[in-house]
């Protein structure tokens, strides 16, 4: 890849976990979380740049090369009811779209995989909070069922986890479910396959680096915004080729995989 080609044909996807102010007390894990401020900052700077910030359905036209704009992908990872009350009203304010990420087993429960590892539960979206989120113009993506690290599972649970979530989440909307992210970032050939096999158009991960226009659908990297970036910060992240340099400079580890986890 050129620098040319990075520039012109690369799409920021935007990981985001909660919008809200980290808790007080909460020693680590506090990158996953960006203040409301911090979001609002975020998106005005998106607007300001001429950027309309689109949910990953309609992304595809952009990120499949049949469409070409300033675009950047706005993404919410394992639907926290703080997404509905504090992102929602900028989006929407801005006349952007987002995708939220549910893991259809915890709906209305709250984060039952790392709870006891960070040491606060955070309460994720009801079944009509979610469909709240999505009467407000917004995507629902699925997350798996129940946040597995996915290489470890044999197929069949896959299949249950991957397309399990799909359809337990269309029938929470009664509307199609075509966006998939892996939780943790977690996955190989053959959780992609079973991911493609399921009726997914597109699956996320947690690999640094803007999106490639016509990259691997199944494999897309995204840009993670963290508590601590100031709008400079988002801005190198957004529009340059930082994160991708980071992405070819840094391995990924085991050490990298908790500093930048979904
Ligand atoms: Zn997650």
């Amino acid at each position: 890849m050129t620098a040319s080609e990075g520039q012109a044909r690369a799409c920021p996807i935007f990981m985001y976990h909660n919008i809200a102010q980290a808790p007080r007390g909460l020693r680590r894990w506090r990158s996953l979380y960006v203040s409301p401020g911090a979001f609002a900052r975020q998106m005005w700077l998106l607007k300001r740049m001429g950027y309309t910030g689109l949910s990953m359905s309609d992304a595809m036209p952009y990120l499949r090369g049949e469409r070409s704009g300033r675009i950047a992908v706005v993404t919410l990872d394992d639907g926290y009811v703080d997404n509905l009350q504090s992102a929602l009203p900028v989006l929407q304010r801005y006349g952007f779209t987002a995708t939220c990420y549910v893991v259809s087993g915890s709906i209305g429960r709250y984060n039952e995989w790392d709870a006891d590892k960070l040491g606060v539960r955070k309460p994720l979206m009801t079944a009509a909070q979610i469909r709240a989120w999505h009467a407000g113009g917004m995507e629902i993506g699925a997350h798996t069922r129940s946040h597995p690290h996915l290489t470890q599972c044999d197929d069949a649970q896959l299949k249950d986890e991957i397309a399990g979530s799909k359809s337990d989440l269309e029938d929470q909307l009664g509307a199609p479910v075509t966006q998939f992210c892996y939780p943790y970032g977690d996955m190989n050939d053959r959780v992609a396959d079973i991911t493609r096999a399921a009726g997914y158009a597109a699956a996320t991960t947690t690999q640094r680096g803007r999106a490639l226009v016509g990259t691997d659908l199944w494999h897309l990297p995204r840009v993670q915004v963290a508590r601590h970036h100031v709008l400079p910060q988002f801005a190198m992240r957004a529009f340059t080729n930082y994160e991708n340099k980071r992405h070819q400079s840094v391995r990924y580890d085991s050490e990298r995989h908790e500093s930048h986890r979904a």
